[in-house]
C-alpha cells in the first residue's frame, strides 16, 4: 500500500555477539527508511528467555551506536509485549481461526517416531482441529493456528520474486504454548503489525516463515507487509560465512580500527549494487538505495575490498 508511510525494522535476537549479517540487514532497512523519509525501528527479540542475555542486547546497542545507525524511538523488547501476543492468540481462538490443542508433547513425539518408522509424513496434524468444544478435557492446551490445508500461499518477494508454498506442507503452528507463553512466530507478526511495519527486509533464512506469518496476518485481517528476503552473506569461498573465514562480529571490526563510515560503505555494497558505481558516500547511499538493487545470489565477504575502502 503506497499510501502508508514507510516503516522498517531490524529485529535481532540477543543470543550472542552482533553478526555483520545483522549489521548489513539493519543498514539496508535504515537506508530504505531514510530514503523514503520513513521510520527505522529496533526490536530486541528476547522472547526466548533461555537464550537471550542482557549482555547480547548491550552488544547490539553498542553496534548500532558505532555504525551510526540511528533508530526511531526506543528499542522495543518483544518479551515485554507477551500479554499483547497472548491477547491476539485468544482473539484468534474466539474468531475461529485458531483452536485449542490438547495433544501433549509426549503424544506428538510418539506420533513422529511411529510415522518415521513407518515411512509416513511426520507432519503433525492435531486431532483437536475440528473437535467439538464439548469433547475438550479439563487440561492444559496450546493454541494452534487453523492454517489453510488446501491450495498454496504465495510470498510476493521483492528480491526472490513470487515464492509459492503448498499449504499441505505446513502444520498448524503453535501460537500460544500450554504454559501461556507466545511463540516467536506469533510475536513477530503481532509486533510488526502493531509497530506499523510496511516493509520486512531480512535474511532469506526466514523465507519459509513468511508463508506461516502470512496466515496469521490473514487470520487477523491485517495488511501483509512487503517482503524482501536477502541472501545471506557467504565467505570468499562461496560457503556460508563462518568464523573460519575471519571476523564475523561487528565489534571485532570496530576493535581492528576500521572506520564506521568505511564499514557502512562496505556493508551497503555487500549484496546491493547501484549500476557500476563502486564507491559512494552515505548521502548517495541514502539517495539511491532501493530493493531492486539487491542481488539474488549470496554476496561474498571480501576482506581486501574492506581494506581498500578503509584506506
Ligand atoms: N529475530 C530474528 C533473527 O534474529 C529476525 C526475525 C525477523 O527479522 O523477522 O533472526
Amino acid at each position: 500500500n503506497a499510501a502508508r508511510p514507510v516503516v522498517t525494522r531490524i529485529a535481532p535476537s540477543p543470543t550472542g555477539y552482533m553478526h555483520i549479517g545483522t549489521a548489513r540487514t539493519a543498514l539496508f532497512n535504515w537506508l530504505f527508511a531514510r530514503r523514503h523519509g520513513g521510520q527505522f525501528l529496533l526490536r530486541i527479540e528476547d522472547t526466548d528467555r533461555a537464550r537471550s542475555t542482557p549482555e547480547a542486547t548491550a552488544a547490539i546497542l553498542r553496534g548500532f551506536e558505532w555504525l551510526g545507525l540511528d533508530y526511531d524511538g526506543e528499542a522495543v523488547s518483544q518479551f515485554a509485549r507477551r500479554d499483547r501476543h497472548a491477547e491476539v492468540a485468544r482473539a484468534m481462538l474466539a474468531g475461529g481461526t485458531a483452536y485449542k490443542c490438547f495433544s501433549t508433547q509426549e503424544e506428538i513425539a510418539a506420533f513422529r517416531e511411529t510415522a518415521k518408522a513407518e515411512g509416513r509424513s511426520t507432519l503433525f496434524l492435531s486431532p483437536w482441529r475440528d473437535a467439538a468444544e464439548a469433547s475438550h478435557p479439563d487440561a492444559p492446551y496450546a493454541i494452534r493456528l487453523k492454517a489453510p490445508r488446501d491450495g498454496q500461499t504465495v510470498i510476493a518477494d521483492r528480491v526472490q520474486g513470487d515464492v509459492t508454498i503448498r499449504n499441505a506442507t505446513l502444520d498448524d503452528m503453535i501460537l500460544l504454548r500450554s504454559d501461556g507463553t507466545p511463540t516467536y512466530m506469533l510475536a513477530v507478526v503481532v509486533d510488526d503489525h502493531d509497530m506499523g511495519v510496511t516493509h520486512v527486509i531480512r535474511g532469506d533464512d526466514h523465507l519459509n516463515n513468511a508463508a506461516r506469518q502470512i496466515h496469521v496476518y490473514q487470520a487477523m485481517g491485517w495488511e501483509v507487509p512487503v517482503w524482501a528476503h536477502i541472501p545471506l552473506i557467504h565467505g570468499p569461498d562461496g560457503k556460508k560465512l563462518s568464523k573460519r573465514h575471519g571476523a564475523t562480529g561487528v565489534e571485532e571490526y570496530a576493535a581492528m580500527g576500521y572506520p564506521a563510515a568505511a564499514m557502512r560503505n562496505y556493508l551497503a555494497r555487500l549484496g546491493w549494487s547501484h549500476g557500476d558505481d563502486e564507491l559512494f558516500d552515505d548521502a548517495q547511499a541514502r539517495a539511491w538505495f532501493d530493493l531492486d538493487g539487491i542481488g539474488k545470489s549470496p554476496a561474498r565477504l571480501d576482506f581486501k575490498k574492506l581494506d581498500s575502502v578503509s584506506s
